[in-house]
């Protein structure tokens, strides 16, 4: 049977919920247990693939193509699981599966409420996790306890444990011990009404991680256990990490996290297995190469979260090559009114990642120009891949007003345009090219260099695509198409030959990247950058 544990947030949001689920997950996962995750959104769009990035940061994608929280990023990244349609459900998404079915008369003439029928359908998605080969599912409650919308979510979590037997369950809260300069102390009081919430709706946590800037006393720690009903050793400290977030996992392994929700479930007890982690861990604190500055230029630099996969695949770049990758954020529309050089130079390399609309555009095709005329290594993302394509029609083929359809639908010359499929639809949600294909690489390239396989799958997020009536002008003038989906013959990667190291792919290989093994395009990113660097 499987086990669940349920993380909720109190005091503040942004505590980072979503990288102590992920460091719990990797832990549990390197005793031995099957671990699989997921999480619940409280807000009422039907999944963030229609939000700004600037409301929510970047929308990560799964193998099977759901639009997804960044948090599944976590997920995957440290704990290496697959996350799918079960990892993440919104309120939006729970509503629309119970309006649809009191459409077809699914509840036989009774009243819909939120509870039971909200609730029960809540309980449902957690259940979708359950299964024969998972030893512990875990959840995280997104929002803030005391926050209106996640009530239903809290009431089924309680509903589901008071179900499933509570020696089944075990409720993880994490609150923030803020210390309040002024008074030159930490204090507990949040902590403690925030447990207080969970208490009126039924909830008393098993365990107790408290995040703080500075380390907390004995007298915390006893002060926490006896008012919030807590056993002593259950409350755990999680302070800011000095110099990695993946130091989380360790940090609360030396306080045997792992441990103690092992004896709470009372599963057989295997040893942790951390030599790879702590191995990656002291290239990262010790890299024996030195440092990069690589140069990221997009359009929602401002917010850290927008790019979170982007930076962290070339920070796992940075661990397989053991270097220091530092990002220059540049916006694209700044690049616009100045020259390259002023905002560009000294960068080892130049990422343009993904992106939707106009602004910043001929920013970013001026960063392409920069990189390619100056051999400076480039790596173009979905339309940082659109932005070298355009760059390369008009400067390099000299078909000056080359662009791309989605931008300028009158151009002459669309060298990237609408996908055939995407012509009729006219829902924004959840319709674009999504999640993985495969795609079939040219051999004696860099591409293949990187990869080592012929065949190799990845994740999309698109609805423009490389038109391929420009396949043989592109060859002709030494891009070469070094990536193509096997299935439907779409240009998926291309490849200047005569240029140190400048690959753009269709696809986001920032999704696949992770700690322990960098995806193979960033891996050699930043070793060509790396050598660029040296000469
Ligand atoms: N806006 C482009 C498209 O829809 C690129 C999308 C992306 O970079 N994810 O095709």
């Amino acid at each position: 049977m499987t086990k669940h544990i349920f993380i909720t947030g109190g005091v503040v949001s942004s505590l980072g919920k979503g990288i102590t689920a992920a460091s719990i997950a990797m832990l549990l996962k390197q005793r031995g247990y099957t671990v699989a995750m997921q999480k619940m959104d409280p807000y009422l769009n039907v999944d963030p693939g229609t939000m700004s990035p600037y409301q929510h940061g970047e929308v990560y994608v799964t193998e099977d193509g759901t639009e997804t929280d960044l948090d599944l990023g976590h997920y995957e990244r440290f704990a290496g699981i697959t996350c799918n349609r079960s990892s993440n459900f919104t309120t939006g998404k729970i509503y629309s599966n119970v309006i649809r079915k009191e459409r077809e008369g699914g509840y036989l003439g009774k009243t819909v409420q939120v509870i039971p029928h909200v609730t029960d359908e809540i309980k449902k998605c957690i259940r979708e996790l359950d299964g024969n080969d998972i030893d512990i599912a875990i959840t995280e409650i997104g929002g803030t306890a005391g926050d209106i919308e996640s009530h239903p979510f809290l009431e089924a979590i309680r509903q589901f444990s008071h179900e499933a037997g509570t020696e089944n369950v075990i409720f993880i809260h994490l609150t923030l011990v803020p210390y309040i300069k002024a008074a030159g102390e930490m204090k507990t009081k949040p902590s403690q009404q925030s447990v207080g919430i969970l208490r009126e709706i039924g909830i008393i946590p098993d365990i107790l991680i408290c995040r703080c800037e500075r380390p907390m006393t004995e007298e915390h720690f006893e002060k926490l256990s006896l008012f919030c009903n807590i056993k002593r050793k259950y409350v755990i400290e999680e302070q800011d990490v000095k110099n990695s977030i993946y130091e989380v996992p360790t940090e609360l392994a030396k306080q045997r996290l792992d441990h103690f929700i092992i004896e709470i479930f009372n599963l057989r007890h295997n040893e942790l297995d951390l030599q790879k982690w702590n191995k990656m861990l002291n290239s990262v604190i010790n890299p024996q190469n030195g440092s990069i500055e690589i140069a990221v230029v997009g359009k929602y630099i401002s917010l850290k979260d927008a790019y979170k996969s982007i930076y962290e695949a070339l920070y796992h770049g940075g661990i397989a090559n053991d270097i220091e990758v530092n990002v220059r954020m540049i916006e694209a529309e700044e690049l616009e009114g100045q020259t390259a050089e002023s905002l560009l130079s000294g960068v080892s390399g130049i990422l343009v990642p993904g992106g939707f609309g106009h602004r910043g555009i001929e920013g970013k095709i001026k960063a392409v120009q920069f990189a390619r005329e100056n051999n400076i290594p480039f790596f173009g993302i979905c339309l940082g891949m659109h932005c070298a394509s355009i760059e390369f029609l008009r400067n390099v083929c000299n078909y000056t007003d080359a662009h791309s359809s989605e931008f300028n639908y009158q151009t002459k010359n669309p060298v990237i345009h609408l996908m055939e499929e995407q012509k009729n639809i006219k829902d924004k949600g959840g319709t674009m090219r999504l999640g993985a294909y495969k795609c079939g690489i040219k051999s004696g390239t860099k591409t293949a260099e990187a990869y080592g396989e012929k065949m190799i799958s990845e994740r999309h997020r698109h609805r423009y695509e490389f038109n391929s009536e420009y396949i043989t002008v592109f060859k002709e003038n030494g891009m070469e198409i070094t990536g193509i989906n096997p299935d439907k013959d779409l240009v998926e990667i291309i490849e200047l030959i005569e240029h140190p190291w400048f690959i753009a792919c269709q696809f986001h290989p920032e999704f696949k990247s992770s700690p322990l093994k960098s995806h193979p395009l960033f891996r050699d990113f930043i070793k060509a950058s790396f050598k660029y660097s040296q000469s």
